[in-house]
């Protein structure tokens, strides 16, 4: 579904991804886990074109994804949920929600649509109209992924849903991202948490200073002795 090939990218002369090549499959659950600085983050949004690679291609099922605008990407089907979550804090979660379904694909279905996010996260139907700046973290990250919902996205795209969470609520969100993918959706995921996240995913690459340096089936990957040793503290 989504394919990266070749991509090099980076910030002005610094260049932080070399040669990256990786596949998410339609319906996979794919992770992309590796060290502060690995490049993770600019993977993500050189998919979301808020960065041009410098070279390389990047094909979503039939459309190139490499140089086209940043609204183009929901327009395609990808919705990307960002790291520091952004939300609009002077909106109520029902506002917040609402505005997930801008784009013409989503418009039609938003009824629906708001249903169906407020039974995924019965948590935002009790707070659908406090003001999303006021949510604690947990709930904030909920609404963020409830809002990438909203557009009826083809591919889930994770940064980091863990950040500043505690484990619990880690827990929960991973478990809402793994029964969220039990729906069909396909999904990419940045993460830190190696081994929360590799024990959920369907596959799984391991980026060392902007390169892939493994790949493989998550749970393979928790027996990998360098993943142990890198990742795990074992
Ligand atoms: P983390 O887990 O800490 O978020 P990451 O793997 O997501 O890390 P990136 O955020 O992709 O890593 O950053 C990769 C490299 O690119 C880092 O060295 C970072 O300092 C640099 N970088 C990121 N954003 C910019 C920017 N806007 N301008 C210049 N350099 C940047």
């Amino acid at each position: 579904m989504l394919r990266m090939e070749n991509v090099n990218a980076g910030y002005g002369d610094v260049q932080v991804l070399w040669d990256v090549s990786f596949e998410v499959k339609a319906r996979e659950f794919v992770v992309l886990v590796g060290a502060n600085g690995a490049g993770k983050s600019t993977i993500m949004k050189t998919i979301s074109s808020l960065l041009h690679p410098t070279s390389g291609t990047i094909w979503f099922e039939d459309q190139r994804l490499d140089h086209v605008q940043p609204y183009h990407i929901i327009d395609v089907g990808i919705a990307h949920v960002p790291e520091a979550r952004q939300l609009f804090p002077e909106m109520t979660v029902l506002e917040n929600l609402e505005m997930g379904s801008l784009c013409a694909r989503a418009k039609p279905h938003r009824k629906e649509s708001i249903e169906w996010v407020l039974d995924l996260f019965p948590r935002l139907r009790e707070r659908r109209k406090q003001l999303a700046g006021t949510l604690s973290g947990g709930e904030q990250q909920m609404c963020a992924i409830a809002r990438g919902l909203m557009s009826k996205p083809k591919m889930l795209l994770f940064d980091e849903p863990s950040l500043g969470l505690s484990p619990l609520l880690t827990q929960e969100i991973f478990r809402l991202a793994s029964k969220i993918h039990g729906e069909g959706m396909t999904i990419l995921m940045v993460e830190q948490n190696v081994k929360q996240t590799l024990a959920i995913c369907d596959r799984a690459y391991v980026l060392e200073n902007g390169r892939i340096a493994l790949e493989g089936k998550g749970r393979e990957l928790l027996e990998n002795e360098e993943v142990k040793q890198a990742f795990l503290g074992i």
